[in-house]
Order: C-alpha cells, then sequence, then structure tokens
C-alpha cells in the first residue's frame, strides 16, 4: 500500500504554527515511507475563507519546503460530488431526509441542557415513512449512524480510543439548501484523494468517529488516524498568539527565522529521536514515523527556537544569507536594493557575522557597518570608547597602517600589535576603539576580520575621521 498523507487547512486565517507541524508530520510521513504528500484547502465555509489566506498557506508551505505532490485540491469545487454522496446514501437506506422544524430542534436542543447532555438528534425521521413529509419544507440529509455497540478508532497517536455509539447521533450531511457538511466534504475528499493516513490536530479526535460511520455507511475503507496533542503555550496554556501562534510568515519576516530552524523546532515538539537536537532534513525522512509521536501537549518554547536558529544560521552558507539580510539592509540603509559591491562585502564578512546572530534580525543589523560608505552611527559603548581612546592612537594606527602595502590579516594584526607596543598599551586599549570608529560598535566580528572585509581604504576612512582626537 502506497501511503497517502494530506494536509486539510482552511483558509480562513494564516497558516499558523500548529497548521504547519500538522504539514511538517504529513509531509515526513509520506516522505518516510515513499508516499505521497498532497493537500486540499478546505474552503466550504464561503465567509470566511480569503484568497489571502490560501496564498498565505501556499507561500508558508512553500518557504518550509513542504510542497505537496499533487496540485492541491479545493473542497468548495467538489461540493457536487459530496451531495452526491448523500443522495447515494439515502438511495442505500443509509441516510434520510428530516423535516423537523426549528422549534423541534430547539427543543431538543433545550431538552439535552436541562439534563446536562450534548445536544442529540432523537431520530424523529430515521424510520418515519416520507410521505409524512410536511409541504415546503426542504429537509436536511442525515447519517443513519450505528445506534448499538461502541465505534473505536485505532489511532496511532491516540491508541485504541472507544465512544459508544449511543453517544453519536444522526448528525446531518446535506443542508436544506443542498450544501454538503463539512463532515460529508472531509470524508468525500478523504477517500477520492485516496488518503490512507489522516494525521491532524487532536481537536478533530471526535469528529473521526462521525466520519468513520460514513466510511463504513458507504463501505469504504476507513483510513488510519493519527490525532496529534495540540502545541502548548510556556505557561501550559492553550497556544495565542501571545505565545507564538501567529502566521509562519511572521516567524520568517519579523522575527526572522530560517525554514530549517523552524522545522528542526516544530519536529522536536512533540516527537523526538533520542537525544538528537540537531536533525536535519535527511535524517527527519529517515527517522519519523507519526506512531512515535507523543500523546502529551507540547510547549512552545521561543528561547529554544531562537537557540536552534543560531545553530543553522552558522551553518547556512554565506552567499544564502547575504541574499537573504540584503532586503532588510536596503531597507535600513534607505535604499530599494543593495548592489553587487555591497553584497559582495557582505558574503565576505559573513562568516565572521553569522558566529553572533541567532536571527536575521540581528545578523541585519550587525551587517549595515560593512556596506555604508563610513560609519554612519555610533552606539554609545563605541562613543565613549572613542572619547576615551589614548590620544593620538588614531593617528597612529592611520600612519602605521598606510605604510602596509600588502593588506591581509596577518600584516594588519602584526601592524596593531606593534602600535600597541610602540604606545605601551595592552592590545584590547587598542582593538577596543579601533571596533569602534570601524564599527560603530563594541562587539563585532574580529577586529582583523573586519579590516580586511572592509579593505584598506575604507579602513583608513574611518580611521581619519578621528585622527585629529
Ligand atoms: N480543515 C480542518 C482544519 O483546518 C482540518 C480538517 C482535517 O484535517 O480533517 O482544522
Amino acid at each position: 500500500m502506497t501511503v497517502v498523507t494530506r494536509f486539510a487547512p482552511s483558509p480562513t486565517g494564516f497558516l499558523h504554527i500548529g497548521g504547519a507541524r500538522t504539514a511538517l508530520y504529513n509531509w515526513l510521513y509520506a516522505k518516510h515511507t515513499g508516499g505521497k504528500f498532497l493537500l486540499r484547502i478546505e474552503d466550504t465555509d464561503r465567509e470566511r475563507s480569503t484568497p489571502e489566506a490560501v496564498e498565505a498557506i501556499f507561500d508558508g508551505l512553500n518557504w518550509l519546503g513542504l510542497t505537496a505532490d499533487e496540485e492541491p485540491t479545493f473542497q468548495f469545487a467538489r461540493r457536487d460530488r459530496h451531495a452526491e454522496v448523500a443522495l447515494e446514501l439515502i438511495k442505500a437506506g443509509k441516510a434520510y431526509y428530516c423535516y423537523c422544524s426549528p422549534e423541534e430542534l430547539q427543543e431538543m436542543r433545550e431538552k439535552a441542557r436541562s439534563e446536562g447532555q450534548p445536544m442529540k438528534y432523537n431520530g424523529t425521521w430515521r424510520d418515519r415513512d416520507p410521505s409524512d413529509a410536511p409541504q415546503g419544507v426542504k429537509p436536511v440529509v442525515r447519517l443513519k449512524a450505528p445506534q448499538d455497540g461502541d465505534a473505536v478508532i485505532s489511532d496511532q497517536v491516540q491508541g485504541d480510543v472507544r465512544v459508544a455509539n449511543d453517544q453519536l447521533d444522526d448528525y446531518v450531511i446535506l443542508r436544506g439548501d443542498g450544501t454538503p457538511t463539512y463532515m460529508l466534504s472531509v470524508v468525500v475528499d478523504d477517500h477520492d484523494m485516496g488518503i490512507t493516513h489522516v494525521i491532524r490536530g487532536d481537536d478533530h479526535l471526535t469528529n473521526a468517529f462521525r466520519q468513520k460511520a460514513l466510511y463504513d455507511a458507504m463501505g469504504w475503507v476507513v483510513p488510519t488516524f493519527a490525532h496529534i496533542p495540540l502545541i502548548h503555550g510556556p505557561d501550559g496554556a492553550k497556544l495565542s498568539k501571545r505565545h507564538g501562534a501567529l502566521g509562519v510568515e511572521a516567524y520568517r519576516d519579523e522575527m526572522g527565522f530560517l525554514p530549517e530552524a523552524v522545522n528542526n523546532y516544530l519536529l522536536r515538539l512533540g516527537w523526538g529521536h533520542g537525544d538528537e537536537e540537531i536533525i536535519s532534513q535527511e535524517q527527519a525522512i529517515e527517522w519519523f514515523d507519526v506512531k512515535d509521536v507523543g500523546k502529551g501537549a507540547s510547549r512552545f518554547d521561543f528561547a529554544k527556537l531562537t537557540n536552534l536558529n543560531g545553530v543553522y544560521l552558522r551553518q547556512a552558507d554565506d552567499e544564502r544569507l547575504a541574499n537573504d539580510i540584503a532586503p532588510r539592509i536596503a531597507k535600513q540603509i534607505g535604499v530599494d536594493a543593495i548592489d553587487a559591491a555591497q553584497k559582495e562585502i557582505l558574503i565576505k564578512g559573513m562568516s565572521g557575522l553569522k558566529e553572533r546572530a541567532k536571527t536575521l534580525i540581528e545578523l541585519a543589523e550587525s551587517s549595515v557597518f560593512y556596506v555604508t560608505d563610513g560609519v554612519t552611527s555610533f552606539n554609545e559603548k563605541a562613543q565613549s570608547l572613542i572619547d576615551g581612546a589614548p590620544e593620538g592612537l588614531f593617528a597612529e594606527l592611520a600612519k602605521e597602517l598606510d605604510t602596509l602595502e600588502i593588506w591581509t590579516e596577518e600584516n594588519v594584526d602584526a601592524s596593531v600589535r606593534n602600535i600597541a607596543e610602540k604606545l605601551d598599551l595592552k592590545l584590547g586599549k587598542v582593538a577596543q576603539p579601533l571596533r569602534a570608529v570601524l564599527t560603530g560598535s563594541n562587539s563585532s566580528p574580529g577586529i582583523f576580520d573586519v579590516m580586511i572585509v572592509l579593505g584598506k581604504s575604507q579602513t583608513l576612512k574611518r580611521i581619519r575621521k578621528f585622527d585629529a582626537q
């Protein structure tokens, strides 16, 4: 059997981080088993579904590299097929028309409430003769659900879960206006798409029992279910915006995370492979099995994600990172785009820069000094290092460094050390003010690395700005 999984978001908002993890688990399980991963946009709620949300879902999945193996299915476009199945069930005697009036339903609701029970349809029209049907009422279609015994779902994550059938009622599959309900659409689509494994949030576990009744009524094979626990905030409460229940684009744009770090983090939220923390995509594909996902809710931890992102930044290719931060830098220095020379310098400086940053935001901020002509702003500590520099230090540095014919790290290192010796200063007393004039900051990549990346003339230009001091 070829495994076919799917991710079935409703496009009523952004692709949030919990949805991204569901998509990741489905994607990984398909890859792990050599199967297929499909995407279905559940856009049947016409009021709340928007094209922008559909775009945001595609965009977020693409960014994470979780692309589907086939063109996406749009659920609303398949509504005729869903209705057709409801009518088939009627013909087979597995579903029936229900003509209950809103008042009758309200009565059932109130009765249930007074007994402290959830609303259950009382089966009025289950066996009633359709010739009793009142005039002018558009009936809904209800599934004839089993009434005795238990329904059991062997969930890959939750284990065997059992519900007494008398707890479930004959629910509506087709509304009075002929439109399918969510429950019907999901089952028909999963069946028609050949889905073998339904991996989704455990908030859908109760739906699974209702859906199973529908598969059984159609004589269709019930897929394997895996209901994964939801993600909670660090305080144990359901993940809210405050905790990071944001769209994945916020993780990319506002927080500056790399997709591989987000994937690695989400993967480990609820699943693990021994003590491994850094798991490459290849390893994840090899090791991931949905049955190993834990039953307990996991807690989202920004600090962990940020640290992990730092690890991935250090591993990332320099040119790619330069490209990643280029738009941010352009924005910071007020240009449309940085030029080729600026890009080049970023690439050159990247190995030193990426050691010190945990996000692309930090990386971009700490890189700006490389691409400007001269330093455009000095932080407070840099300013005080400059103000407190030994007299004549910058003039001495400019003079000595200017004599260097070959601008190598070795040579600038030797020159700076010479000056320190000549002025009877510790190396730090020279290097720190030098860092301040070259970078505008008191922390930066190694000072000799900075000098090489800036080049001789830009280095001298920046020092000379202070050589009268
Ligand atoms: N559209 C549902 C949701 O976004 C998912 C349905 C399913 O996975 O079966 O929560």
